[in-house]
């Protein structure tokens, strides 16, 4: 059985003591032993200042992006060995905010992936429609073909232990939650798109976050379904009582 992942995306926001302060706070209401995964990413720059608040509970640290290059001339960017060295379990790639702003695609999406994978970071890979793809019908394709792209080339061994996020453009820091059916069905179309990419048995194994206007109201009956396995928490994860509303009763 999948175990259910609550990952907040700070996005570019607090500062080194407002993100020592969330993190703190995090820490001492997730406790020891958590029913589910609990994760931050908070900018790059207060990934260590945060890792060192997280070090021996268990809750995990991610980066929101990676770049898929060993050490060298490339200016401004952070590598996966960089990100393990201070401490980071996870990664988010492809965040819609970087495929609109930054012009990611899924090609570099997929490089991300595999650096990510080599560098023993676990990739939380986002895929998501706009509210002009919905309303044309083609919420599916759109997913698709981001799924099929961002993971290309990758193993079955391997895709067991991705997560993917799926979060509708429309409803990001929009405070237009998808509504648990809209979001069970494309987190079902998702499993089983990913079923015949790779197999029935590690589809079953892929944690499935529903990002998008979470909040500690609509949390519960999102994780309710079958196929939805956590939440990628943008707005909601920069108040500590909000984000832990959205953790514990899950
Ligand atoms: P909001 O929770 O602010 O809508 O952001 C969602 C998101 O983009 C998380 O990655």
């Amino acid at each position: 059985t999948r175990r259910i992942l609550i990952a907040g995306n700070w996005k570019m926001n607090t500062r080194s003591a407002s993100a020592v302060e969330l993190a703190k706070a995090v820490v001492a209401k997730v406790g020891e032993n958590p029913k589910v995964d609990v994760a931050l990413c908070p900018p790059s720059v207060y990934l260590a200042a945060v890792a060192d608040v997280v070090a021996g509970t268990p809750v995990g640290l991610g980066s929101q992006n990676v770049y898929a290059a060993d050490d060298g001339a490339y200016t401004g960017e952070v590598n996966a060995s960089m990100l393990t060295d201070v401490g980071c379990r996870y990664v988010i790639l492809g965040h819609s905010e970087r495929r609109a702003i930054l012009g990611e695609t899924d090609a570099m999406i997929s490089e991300k992936l595999h650096a990510a994978l080599a560098g023993n970071l676990v990739p939380i890979v986002c895929v998501g429609e706009t509210l002009e793809d919905r309303e044309a019908g083609n919420t599916e394709k759109v997913v698709e073909t981001q799924i099929r792209g961002s993971l290309a080339g990758l193993d079955e061994v391997r895709a067991a232990g991705i997560v993917i996020a799926y979060e509708p453009v429309w409803a990001i820091g929009t405070g237009k939650t998808a509504s648990p059916e809209q979001a069970e069905e494309v987190h079902a179309f998702l499993r089983k798109l990913l079923g015949e990419i790779f197999s029935a048995d590690v589809a079953d194994q892929i944690v499935i976050q529903y990002g998008g206007s979470v909040k500690p109201g609509n949390a519960k009956e999102l994780l309710g379904q079958p196929n939805i396995d956590g939440a990628l928490v943008g707005g909601a994860a920069l108040k500590a009582e909000d984000f832990i509303g959205i953790i514990e009763p899950a």
